[in-house]
C-alpha cells in the first residue's frame, strides 16, 4: 500500500515523528508545507511553496507560510539556505547540503554537508567560532564555463 507522496524513503513521515519529539504539533499548515517542500524534490522559496499549497488549501496564506517555516525551524526540521545573492530556499532539515553555484550560467550544484568539516573545526579551533557554512552557497565556476573562460584568455 503506497500513496502519493508517502514515498521519498518516508521523509514526511519521519519529519513528522520528529516534530512530535520536539514537542511540536502537526497542524494542517505544517503538513502542508513540508508536504510542498518533500514533493517539489528542488529548491523552493516561501512563495513557491505557498503557490504549490494554493492548489490544495486556498486558505492558508502567505503570511501563514512564512509563520509556519519559521515555526518549523525553530523545531529544528526545516532549514532555509542562500542560493547565489540571498535568496532563500527550504530544505527539510534530513536533506540539507552544501550548494556551490556557478556566477556565470547559474548552475546549482549540490555537494555533501561534510565538505566544510574542515574548515568548521579549524574556525572552532582557531577563532572559537561555531559556523553552519552551508547556510551560504559558495559562488564560483562550473567547470564548463572554467573552461570556456580559460579557453577564451588563451591564445591558441
Ligand atoms: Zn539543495
Ligand atoms: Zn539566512
Ligand atoms: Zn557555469
Amino acid at each position: 500500500m503506497s500513496s502519493k507522496g508517502a514515498g521519498q524513503n518516508g521523509v514526511l513521515e519521519r519529519t513528522i515523528e520528529a516534530i512530535h519529539s520536539h514537542g511540536g504539533r502537526v497542524t494542517p499548515s505544517r503538513l502542508a508545507v513540508i508536504t510542498a517542500i518533500v514533493d517539489s524534490e528542488s529548491h523552493v522559496s516561501a512563495e513557491e511553496i505557498f503557490e504549490r499549497i494554493q492548489a490544495g488549501s486556498p486558505d492558508i496564506h502567505l503570511s501563514t507560510v512564512y509563520r509556519t517555516l519559521e515555526a518549523l525551524e525553530k523545531l529544528g526540521v526545516v532549514e532555509h539556505v542562500h542560493l547565489g545573492h540571498g535568496r532563500a530556499i527550504y530544505h527539510l532539515e534530513e536533506n540539507v547540503h552544501q550548494h556551490l553555484v556557478c556566477e556565470s550560467c547559474g548552475k546549482i550544484i549540490e555537494a555533501p554537508r561534510d565538505l566544510t568539516e574542515r574548515l568548521e573545526m579549524e574556525l572552532e579551533a582557531r577563532l572559537g567560532f561555531y559556523t553552519r557554512a552551508h547556510h551560504f552557497s559558495i559562488i564560483g565556476l562550473c567547470r564548463d564555463c572554467y573552461r570556456r573562460q580559460h579557453r577564451a584568455a588563451t591564445p591558441s
